[in-house]
């Protein structure tokens, strides 16, 4: 029997070039997300790949909505070994402006949601006596940048939970890991190429290579295929022993 992956996100960037790749590997996928096209995008992998998908659009910033999702999803196709929390937004600005209704969101989107999704799909991990929890968290989970308080701050409380949910997760084959990207271009980092542009006054090309790009050794954007690549490992049979841990995939911005 195929089995499922939860995907938050997983209609834009990052969580659709994993949803593709565990697709590929016969994976049943359980999209979620925002943006408009979510049905087509599920409709399309499904013929595409052979395997059963659907779609909900259930907004993160609710807890009953996620609570939903979860259901849903096991409700729809039995089970649930991988649960993926994905989905992120980011906001820069200087302490002084930030706006609260924006730190608000980005605590609830990028860290809450990865609680509430974990804790409502954990009595069906627990009976499957198999799960999976992956958070993509971020370079930023491990070190901060000045302008992105509500980012840095989610991210590294992903990581603690991540450490939580694995020594919890131990006696009932649940593990659960944290992937942390540096620089990947998806539509949630082209949208900040323009907003670090106006904060430090630079182009639009100077804030790729002199801003972006500058913590990595590798001057180059992380593909999305290592990290599904990343995602799909963790998700398997061998990584019984693979918990608690982070997966720093940012072109060495970390080793310094
Ligand atoms: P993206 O903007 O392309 O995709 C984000 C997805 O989250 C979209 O599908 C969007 O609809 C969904 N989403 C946002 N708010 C939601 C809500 N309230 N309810 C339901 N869905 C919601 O972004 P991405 O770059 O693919 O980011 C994915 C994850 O990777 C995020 O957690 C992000 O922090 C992390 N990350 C990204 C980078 C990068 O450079 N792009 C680096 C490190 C970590």
């Amino acid at each position: 029997m195929n089995k499922t992956v939860l995907i938050t996100g997983s209609t834009s960037g990052i969580g659709l070039g994993i949803a593709t790749q565990f697709a590929q590997k016969g994976y049943n996928v359980m999209f979620n997300g925002l943006e408009a096209n979510g049905a087509e995008i599920a409709t399309n992998i499904a013929t595409k790949y052979r395997v059963k998908t659907s779609f909900s659009n259930a907004n993160l910033l609710d807890k009953n909505q996620i609570e939903a999702l979860v259901k849903e999803t096991i409700q729809t196709f039995g089970s649930l070994e991988v649960l993926i929390n994905n989905a992120g937004i980011q906001h820069v600005s200087p302490i002084e402006a930030f706006s609260s209704e924006k730190y608000e969101n980005i605590i609830a989107i990028n860290m809450n949601s990865a609680f509430y999704a974990s804790k409502a799909a954990w009595k069906q991990m627990k009976a499957q006596k198999f799960g999976r929890i992956i958070n993509i968290a971020s370079v930023h989970g491990l070190r901060a940048s000045e302008f992105k308080v509500a980012y840095v701050t989610a991210k590294h409380g992903v990581i603690g939970m991540t450490k939580v949910l694995a020594l919890e997760g131990a006696p009932f084959n649940i593990n659960a890991n944290a992937i942390c990207p540096g620089y990947v271009k998806t539509p949630l980092v082209e949208g900040q190429i323009k907003d670090q542009a106006i904060a430090h006054q630079m182009t639009e090309d100077e804030v790729v290579q002199k801003v972006m790009l500058k913590k990595q050794a590798v001057k180059e954007f992380v593909p999305i295929s290592v990290i599904a690549e990343t995602a799909l490992l963790l998700a398997g049979e061998a990584s019984a022993t693979i918990t608690g841990t982070t997966f720093a995939l940012d072109g060495g911005w970390s080793a310094q």
